[in-house]
């Protein structure tokens, strides 16, 4: 499995980071996407992907934390993603679920780091919070064509459709794992296998059961249970093709255990320009 969306940069896990990442290792959890959040947090990603087998960077600047950020910062993000050891730009996208966080700032932020994506030809990490409209119309105005992954999901179906006919995952968190999220549970079960990808987004949501612990990869293989569930389909199939469907759109290995390093041949390697 890969989870797609994991902040196991966090200081917080600082001390316990190499049980946390054998104890998802043994849980079947071979890949880790950890997406970026502010300029600081940058280094620590970087160094974190060179050390650890199966762990990928997705630096950028994310819209709730709008007041960390200064111009400069996308100069810096400009420059790392030129290092070539970046494999998407994230968590970017809209957030207008948080009151006070200004709209047009973060429609610019949001611009600028896709024309850097673009630039670069990776994929986004899109961190999107009733603004899927936008952000849809966003990447059609930009005609944007890298694809990327939409974390924790919380549109609508018709939403979800358009984000996959553009190239993006639709990644399912552990949302689905309470009864009454019936419109993320709908749309988990209704969507083809290849627009699905799952993450814990550690150390956020919780599962059910888990409410007041730190969420963490090792739990994604639950999220993976009740997908299989919820769609009358086997856990091994749900994992293997959400691994598959990110390595794809990541242009990563989908086998981090069998080689260093990216090993999907063209088209993929073209991203790494
Ligand atoms: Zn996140």
């Amino acid at each position: 499995m890969i989870d797609s969306h994991c902040h196991i940069d966090i200081s917080a896990f600082e001390s316990r980071r190499t049980p946390l990442l054998a104890r998802a290792r043994a849980a079947g959890v071979e890949g880790f996407i950890v997406p970026g959040v502010d300029r600081m947090g940058w280094r620590g990603i970087m160094e974190l992907a060179r050390r650890e087998r199966g762990v990928y960077a997705a630096p950028g600047l994310h819209p709730m934390y709008l007041d960390l950020h200064r111009g400069k910062h996308l100069d810096e993000l400009k420059a790392l993603v030129a290092g070539g050891e970046v494999v998407a730009i994230g968590e970017i996208g809209l957030d207008y679920h948080v009151e006070g966080l200004d709209r047009h700032r973060q429609q610019e932020l949001f611009e600028s780091q896709l024309r850097l994506a673009a630039l670069a030809r990776l994929p986004v990490l899109l961190h999107v919070r009733k603004a899927h409209d936008q952000v849809l119309a966003t990447l059609r105005r930009q005609h944007f064509a890298h694809g990327g992954i939409v974390h924790a999901f919380t549109g609508s179906l018709q939403q979800a459709e358009q984000f996959f006919e553009m190239g993006f995952l639709i990644s399912i968190c552990g949302t689905i794992t309470y009864d009454r999220a019936k419109r993320v549970r709908h749309i988990a079960a209704s969507l083809p296998l290849e627009a699905l990808a799952v993450e814990t987004d550690a150390p956020d949501i919780p599962l059910a059961g888990r409410r007041g612990e730190d969420n963490l990869p090792e739990y994604l293989p639950e999220v993976v249970q009740t997908l299989a569930a919820l769609r009358g389909e086997s856990v091994a199939a749900i994992a293997r093709a959400t691994r598959d469907n990110v390595a794809l759109v990541l242009g990563i290995s989908s086998r981090p255990h069998a080689a260093a390093g990216p090993v999907l041949d063209w088209p993929f390697q073209q991203r790494r320009v």
